[in-house]
């Protein structure tokens, strides 16, 4: 692994990047994305190519974990090509976050092409709540594909909640009993102010890591770690369990002290921090110099000069970012 050259003015070393491969999704969450979404023009977005050069230069600079994300990734044609140019990097982890609806037919080949890791999201075990969170998602097709995810040997797999008050809060112990029975991990999310949605009011719906903790606490003993992600997230266990349950509070407990991530958007758009606009247009980069790498990654290091110190998100539900999660890359 090269020696890592991606070190920001606060003393932070940056070996993890997000990439989103698409900003286009087949589920609408009500938290993540309005219901009538316009999404980009073909020529605005990364071709395969591009995105791998990206994640190559990445690599070449010290990167030792990369996330493929979206909007959907498996709905990005193609998927598996970049998925198994990735994977020849030799990274420490090799990871994607996916809504889970074409698992039951991806699964297998995404491990194949040598994925290491899955996050699906999760938000309810009630089709009728899951179709309504989710606008247009089918309940059964993602437990389907949670079990093929299960038997195609993905290590640590981790299921994702953003938790809702009035919505799916009164599912959190159902959703750890589910993840118990699979063995596979759980963290659950404080919804953030990203993009103006009018669904419903983000300040209203938060429940905080603090109280979902709380909730499980009545069923679980629940012993704290120090595995750390470098993120927002904290993990704990139980005593009858291998799982790992995960409280991501970008709300109530700020880690930007030892924030290790940048995200790239489909279009290029090299973001060094999830609640700040702070970007560098990497795409212009890309296609100013086809043959060539070398600006590419001058381009990333300098851009750690723009990573900001913190995030101020307000708990109020008020939008301090206007670009929509899908756009993000979560
Ligand atoms: N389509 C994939 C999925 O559903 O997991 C990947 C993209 S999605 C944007 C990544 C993660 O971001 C999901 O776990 C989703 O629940 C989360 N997410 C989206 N909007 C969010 C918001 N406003 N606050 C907190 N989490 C959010």
């Amino acid at each position: 692994m090269p020696v890592n050259k991606l070190t920001d003015r606060f003393g932070r070393t940056v070996n993890y990047v997000r990439l989103s491969v698409t900003d286009r999704c087949d589920f609408r969450c009500v938290y993540c994305m309005a219901e009538d979404m316009t999404f980009l023009p073909r020529q605005q977005v990364l071709t395969l190519e591009e995105i791998a050069r990206v994640a190559r230069s990445f690599v070449s600079l010290g990167t030792e974990k990369i996330r493929l994300t979206g909007g959907e990734p498996l709905v990005r044609k193609d998927i598996l090509e970049l998925v198994r140019e990735v994977g020849t990097y030799g990274l420490r982890d090799f990871a994607m976050t996916t809504n889970g609806s074409q698992l039951s037919a991806m699964a297998e080949p995404l491990r194949k092409a040598g994925l290491h890791r899955l996050n699906i999201s999760l938000d309810s075990l009630d089709p009728e709540k899951f179709r309504s969170i989710t606008r247009t998602g089918n309940l059964s097709k993602v437990l389907e594909g949670i079990d093929a995810a299960c038997e195609a040997g993905f290590r640590d797999i981790k299921l994702n909640v953003v938790v809702m008050k009035g919505r799916n809060d009164e599912e959190i112990p159902d959703l750890v009993e589910f993840a118990r029975r699979k063995q596979v991990s759980i963290s659950f999310i404080e919804e953030m102010p990203l993009g103006n949605i009018s669904e419903h009011d983000r300040g209203l719906a938060l429940c905080t890591s603090d109280e979902v903790r709380d909730v499980i606490g009545r069923f679980h003993e629940l012993i704290p770690t120090t595995d750390n992600s470098g993120g927002p997230a904290r993990y704990y266990r139980m005593p009858d369990s291998p799982i790992r349950v995960g409280f991501i509070s970008p709300h109530s407990h700020n880690f930007c002290s030892t924030c290790n991530r940048v995200r790239v958007t489909v279009e290029g758009r090299l973001l060094l921090c999830l609640g700040n606009e702070h970007s560098v247009d990497l795409r212009r980069v890309l296609r100013a110099n086809p043959t060539s790498d070398e600006k590419l990654q001058l381009a990333i290091i300098d851009s750690m000069d723009l990573k900001p110190e913190r995030h101020h998100f307000s708990s109020n539900g008020d939008v301090q970012i206007i670009r929509f999660m899908n756009m993000t890359g979560g």
